[in-house]
């Protein structure tokens, strides 16, 4: 049942009593939050399809997909029904010496979808800790082909974001990431500018270029060269040119180090591909993903390599790949993975993300007449409103609320990710209000 899209509504007191609630705020920290003045939280009591419920019983239609990952959005009678019958047979084992159905079915699906020379997989917790599993197998498959043990280190591009753990923030972008809060505590990377011409614009070699010196002056040090394939997501939203893809795959080959794709933004259709690689045709040999995979349900991410770096770190010095967390391939998480990229293969996602884009893009252009906005863009189910200065998220989340809608900005940047279950007439719904907050 679709219920009625909400209007902006007056908050009685007691309610919003009970949607801040003062627990929450003295005791539980949030992303990013403040203990001595932290943004508002709002409760929520329950989510179906795209809309969530606070607890005073508004309904905002979802923006966010939830960072990202409800991409078939809440409440999924087909994933539920996984989970459920999961959950009767086993919710865990490890996986250290024990195997199982879930984790051997998912896998099998994930190649059939990956880029075809993904050969190896390794089942990790989330986002952040595929990264840090990428960053080790790279290093290992390093040290293992040249015989240099000071082949480890890594190059990476500008306004880029790879998760919070140690390795990860060290490649985060280090204006807008986490360099501020850890400087010296992290390891040195090297940081080429980011890539400049926009996904659809025209091709200078140039842009390229500082990146092809750093790899040049550098591949003694170097392991891999990591970064998100055409989409950099929280280091700035923005959208670039494949022949940069193209250009760095050449360069990694020239240099003997790896390319390693953090695709745990970009994949399962975000872009309007599968995986954001096929805009460039051209494959890594090491790819992080999660977010989409679990479809929001469950924690879980994967790395996937070729036979020849997964080989290449078993002839090395410790002969295995040194990573084995406790929760390693949870058949609950298996399951619903195994539903979301089922639900995945049973649609048009091609023809279902171009008609999405298409809707973005015919309800976003009013944005570019609004005073204050820099840029809009729209790349398959991701719609961008740049802001020439940053936004106040606590203010704008607020008027958000009032109108019906969940949207977060971060930075300059104020954008949705819809799932992709969201009518025509919710998007016009969320884009407009949106647009009305930025106003
Ligand atoms: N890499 C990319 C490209 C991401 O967008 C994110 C999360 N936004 C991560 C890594 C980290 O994932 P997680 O939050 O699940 O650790």
């Amino acid at each position: 049942m679709q219920p009625e899209i909400p209007t902006a509504q007056d908050t009685a007191t007691e309610k919003t009593f009970s949607l801040h609630d003062p627990f929450d705020r003295e005791h539980l920290w949030h992303p990013y939050t403040s203990t001595i003045d932290p943004l508002p939280t709002y409760k929520v009591d329950s989510a179906e399809g795209v809309r969530i419920r606070l607890a005073d019983g508004r309904e905002l239609i979802d923006g966010m997909s939830s960072w990202w990952c409800a991409i078939h959005g809440y409440n999924h009678p087909e994933i539920n029904a996984a989970v459920d019958a999961q959950l009767h047979k086993m919710s865990h084992v490890m996986f250290g010496g024990l195997t199982h159905e879930p984790a051997i079915e998912l896998g099998r699906l994930l190649l059939s979808m990956a880029p075809p020379s993904m050969h190896n997989i390794f089942y990790a917790d989330s986002g952040s800790v595929a990264v840090e599993v990428a960053m080790k197998m790279a290093v290992q498959a390093s040290v293992s082909r040249s015989g240099n043990h000071d082949k480890t280190n890594f190059v990476t591009i500008r306004s880029g974001y790879h998760g919070d753990t140690w390795n990860a923030m060290s490649v985060c972008d280090p204006v807008t990431g986490m360099h501020g809060a850890f400087g010296p505590a992290l390891p040195i990377r090297y940081f080429a500018p980011a890539p400049e011409v926009s996904f659809d614009g025209k091709w200078d070699p140039a842009d390229i270029e500082p990146l092809a010196e750093i790899i040049r002056g550098h591949k003694d040090e170097l392991a891999a060269l990591i970064l998100e394939p055409i989409v950099q997501g929280a280091g700035g939203m923005r959208f670039y040119h494949p022949e940069y893809l193209r250009e760095a795959r050449r360069l990694c080959d020239e240099a003997g180090i790896y390319l390693i794709f953090d695709e745990i933004a970009t994949g399962f259709w975000r872009t309007g591909r599968c995986f954001a690689w096929e805009h460039a045709g051209v494959e890594p040999d090491i790819m992080c993903i999660g977010k989409g995979l679990t479809a929001g349900y469950m924690t879980m991410s994967a790395v996937l390599t070729t036979r020849e770096v997964a080989d290449t770190i078993s002839r090395g010095e410790a002969g295995v790949m040194m990573h084995g967390p406790t929760f390693m391939a949870n058949p609950l998480a298996c399951a619903v993975a195994i539903a979301s990229l089922s639900l995945i293969n049973k649609q048009d996602m091609g023809r279902r993300i171009a008609h999405i884009e298409a809707v973005i893009r015919r309800y976003i252009a009013a944005a570019a007449l609004v005073k204050g906005v820099k840029d809009v863009r729209v790349l398959g189910a991701i719609g961008v409103i740049e802001m020439e200065g940053p936004v106040n998220v606590g203010e704008f989340q607020k008027r958000c609320v009032e109108r019906g809608i969940w949207v977060r900005p971060f930075g300059r940047n104020v954008y949705i990710m819809p799932p992709y279950i969201i009518s025509d007439s919710e998007l016009k719904y969320l884009i407009e209000n949106m647009i009305e907050c930025i106003k």
